[in-house]
């Protein structure tokens, strides 16, 4: 039996619940990215209330500090975070291609240098399963093999070949226990591939499916054609998550394609750069423009950084280098993401998708591209940020984008 309920559909779109053993999830679902079991400088309660259902940590770096055992005798990632709600980890399988420090990757298992101490964890697609389980989440997902952009066919079947045997192993042993294990597909950018690996996955019976190695740099189109692709081969009761997206033009296209959850370092992310997500597209606001601008960055918007303070205020805290500043926009970076998706559901819901996707993407063209324009270069950020990677700091760490 499915772990999503389906209530409604308009097209391909379709809104629904994914049950999970520590609660429902509403889909489409946008989840904030907790790399280190914290959704950066936001205390869990604050999570919850930007509207946020479930939240997605990396195996990957956890294991590496502070450590499993750690995590399992504080009770699991629920405990040792304090958040009560879903969580889904990530394996690792994007640090193959974003860390430079990779040692080896053969059909036996992927072994990753510690860009903390420099100590090598060689992990097997069993182990990956198997660390996860013990930190506890409720969506466990399979090591992957996703390449980046430029690669050439050969090595993304190569990579997309290792995906399939690593899914096959993973399946093998499913943690049980109310957990969600996810196989991921791969596939290149080549249409063809990219539905053979959907197919070759959906046959493993997972509890659901990621679109993986997306977003990591390719045009929109290919983006999406790639995506269209896989979700065709996929099957409609299980959920469809795709790895690390994106713009407000870039989750509606793909949940127009049917695609039910989303992650990605942008909310938190670029309030770090000072620059707010808004219906309006992304609003920089170190620019000088807001100086003196008493207005509230979005009006209408819940969060504590709209209803209690201004523009004026918001870019003062973030010129003085403030920790509020960083926090206030993180919350409406967060929220914005959330009534998204709420926005999605409701308009799926009311058989109006179409119409509500077409109202937001006129709303960011007539603010001038929005997303697509000069504010995202001006904060400092590509247009699109890939797959789970809230560790620019980290040495050995490439952009999200390479
Ligand atoms: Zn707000």
């Amino acid at each position: 039996m499915s772990a999503l309920t389906i209530d409604a559909r308009d097209g391909s779109a379709r809104t629904g619940r994914l049950r999970t053993a520590h609660g429902d999830v509403n889909t489409p679902a946008f989840m904030p990215v907790g790399t280190h079991a914290t959704v950066k400088s936001l205390d869990p309660d604050e999570v919850r209330a930007c509207g946020a259902d479930i939240v997605l940590c990396n195996a990957y770096h956890l294991a590496l500090r502070p450590g499993v055992d750690l995590i399992e005798r504080a009770g699991g990632l629920h405990s040792f975070m304090a958040w009560d709600g879903p969580i889904l980890t990530d394996s690792g399988g994007f640090q193959l291609v974003s860390l430079r420090t990779v040692t080896a990757v053969d059909d036996d298992a992927a072994t990753f240098v510690s860009p903390y101490d420099g100590a090598r964890l060689r992990v097997t697609p069993e182990e990956a399963v198997g660390l996860q389980a013990r930190m506890n989440a409720d969506i466990v997902m399979c090591l992957d093999q996703p390449v980046a952009w430029g690669a050439d066919a050969a090595q993304a079947e190569a990579a997309t070949k290792r995906t399939h045997r690593w899914a096959e192993r993973c399946a093998a042993v499913h943690p049980g226990d109310g957990r969600l294990l996810f196989g991921i597909c791969q596939g290149g950018f080549d249409e063809q591939a990219r539905a053979a690996s959907a197919s070759r996955v959906a046959g493993l019976d997972f509890d659901g499916i990621a679109v993986g190695g997306l977003s990591v740099g390719e045009p929109l189109e290919v983006m999406e054609a790639m995506t269209a692709a896989s979700v065709a081969e996929l099957p409609v009761d299980r959920p469809r998550y795709f790895m690390g997206l994106g713009t407000d033009a870039e989750l509606l296209t793909m949940v127009a394609l049917g695609v039910d959850m989303f992650d990605c370092v942008a909310p938190t992310r670029l309030a770090r750069t000072g620059a707010a997500l808004t219906p309006d597209g992304r609003l920089p606001l170190r620019r000088a423009v807001y100086r003196d601008d008493l207005r509230p960055l979005v009006d209408g918007c819940p969060c504590p950084a709209c209803r209690r303070f201004s523009r004026a205020y918001l870019r003062h805290l973030i010129g003085a280098g403030e920790i509020l500043g960083h926090r206030l926009l993180t919350l409406h970076n967060v929220t914005h993401l959330s009534t998204l998706m709420a926005g999605a559901r409701e308009a799926i819901s009311a058989g109006r998708f179409g119409v509500f996707r077409a109202e937001t993407e006129a709303r960011l063209r007539a603010a001038g591209d929005g997303e697509e324009g000069a504010d995202a270069a001006d904060a400092g950020q590509p247009q699109r940020i890939g797959r789970t990677v809230e560790s620019a700091r980290i040495p050995g760490t490439l952009g999200p984008r390479g």
